[in-house]
Order: structure tokens, then sequence, then C-alpha cells
């Protein structure tokens, strides 16, 4: 199967061509037909298999849809983690009017909620300093129950205990109602009593 036969759009079909992604990998073939279709998705693959474009794909063609009610939260255990998925985000949007901001630490807060008072069609952000934002505006943590996409990147990770409080305070501000995507390397304690709790129903797919 090529981009086009897991149902993407002609358009983001030639984006990946020009990026000189000729063939899914595995773990786009096994994630994005099901995210098109609005399933929660549990993604078992490592680094360096494609597992950003293949939740980048499905949200950029959900956006280019619905250009204003789409709205993504990527959640990723580190800062220069955030910044490649953005970089990702970047250059599969760059035909769109994509609007996307990465919130890490060690960068000016004020500013930061500023540009998430924009609402950006996604958001890229560490979990210590996103709560630590919506904790400072009850706007911004209103504006998170806009959000149709949360995906956990590295989610062992993110799950782990030093987040435990943060995910905690960020999931309280996103709606129920959402796809919820979530990738890692191995299936851990954490992930299989987080799947049993809120998504048995996901796709599971795994290299
Ligand atoms: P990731 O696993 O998301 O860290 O991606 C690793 C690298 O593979 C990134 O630099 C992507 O641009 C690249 N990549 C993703 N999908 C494909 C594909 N289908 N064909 C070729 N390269 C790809």
């Amino acid at each position: 199967t090529d981009f086009k036969g897991l149902g993407l759009s002609e358009w983001l079909c030639g984006v990946c061509k020009s990026l000189g992604m000729n063939h899914p990998t595995d773990v786009q073939r096994g994630c994005i037909p099901a995210i098109l279709k609005g399933r929660d998705v549990i993604g078992l693959a490592q680094t360096g298999s494609g597992k950003t474009a293949a939740f980048a794909l499905p949200i950029l063609q959900a956006l280019a849809k619905d250009p204003y009610g789409v709205f993504a939260l990527v959640l990723t255990p580190t800062r220069e983690l955030a910044v490649q998925i953005s970089e990702q985000f970047r250059a599969l949007g760059a035909g769109m009017r994509l609007k996307e901001l990465v919130i890490i630490g060690g960068v000016d807060m004020q500013a930061q909620a500023r540009e998430l008072a924009k609402r950006p069609h996604v958001v890229v952000a560490t979990p210590g300093r996103l709560a630590g934002l919506l904790d400072a505006d009850g706007g911004l943590a209103a504006g998170m129950g806009r959000c149709r996409f949360l995906v956990l990147d590295e989610a062992d990770r993110v799950l782990d205990s030093t987040f435990e409080d943060d995910l905690r305070r960020i999931l309280l501000a996103l709606p129920a109602e959402r796809q919820t995507l979530l990738f890692s390397a191995t299936m851990t304690k954490s992930l299989i009593a987080l799947q049993r709790q809120s998504l048995a129903d996901a796709h599971v797919f795994q290299a």
C-alpha cells in the first residue's frame, strides 16, 4: 500500500513524496487508517520508525478539513523531542497555514502564554511547562477544552511518575470527547493500566 491506500488525501500524499517519503513505514501502515477512522490508537514503535508522521499526517488531514475546529496537543518527555516533533509538523504542514507552538521549559513563560492564547492548531509540549501555564491562567486551561487529539509520544516516559502530577492536571483540562493516540517503544505496566482504564477500545499496533 502507498499513502493514498491508507486514506490520505492527494495533497498530503504529494507532501510525503516531496519530502522523500515514498512508501509508508510499518507503523504508518498500522496506525494511519485507524486514526483517520476516528479510533484511539496505541502504537508500539521505536524512534526512527516514522511514528511522528504516523500521527502527524492524519491530524493534518483533519485540520485541512476543519482548520477552525481542530486542535491537537502532543505531550512528549523532553524539550529536544518537542522541537523535533514540531519540526516534522511544520515540514508536513508547509502547504497549509499551520499554526504550531512548542511549550517547553527554559523559554519565557509570558511569551508562551500569549502564543497559547492565540489558539494554535498544534501544541507540542513537555508536561511540566504546560501544566504550569494552565495553573497560572484559567483562560488557557479553558482553551484546552477544544482539544480534538491528544498524543502521548514516548508514552512510557510521559506516564512515568515524574510527570504524574503534571499529566493529571493537563488531563483535567481536556474534554473526554477526543481521540487519544499513544506511542511507546514498549508496553509498560503503566501503559497496560491506562489501556484497561480508558483505552479499552483502542486499535493496537505492534511491529
Ligand atoms: P520518527 O520515528 O518519527 O522519529 O521518524 C524518523 C525519520 O524518518 C524522520 O526524519 C522522518 O522524516 C522519516 N520518515 C518518516 N516516515 C518516512 C517514510 N515513510 N519514508 C521515509 N522517511 C520517513
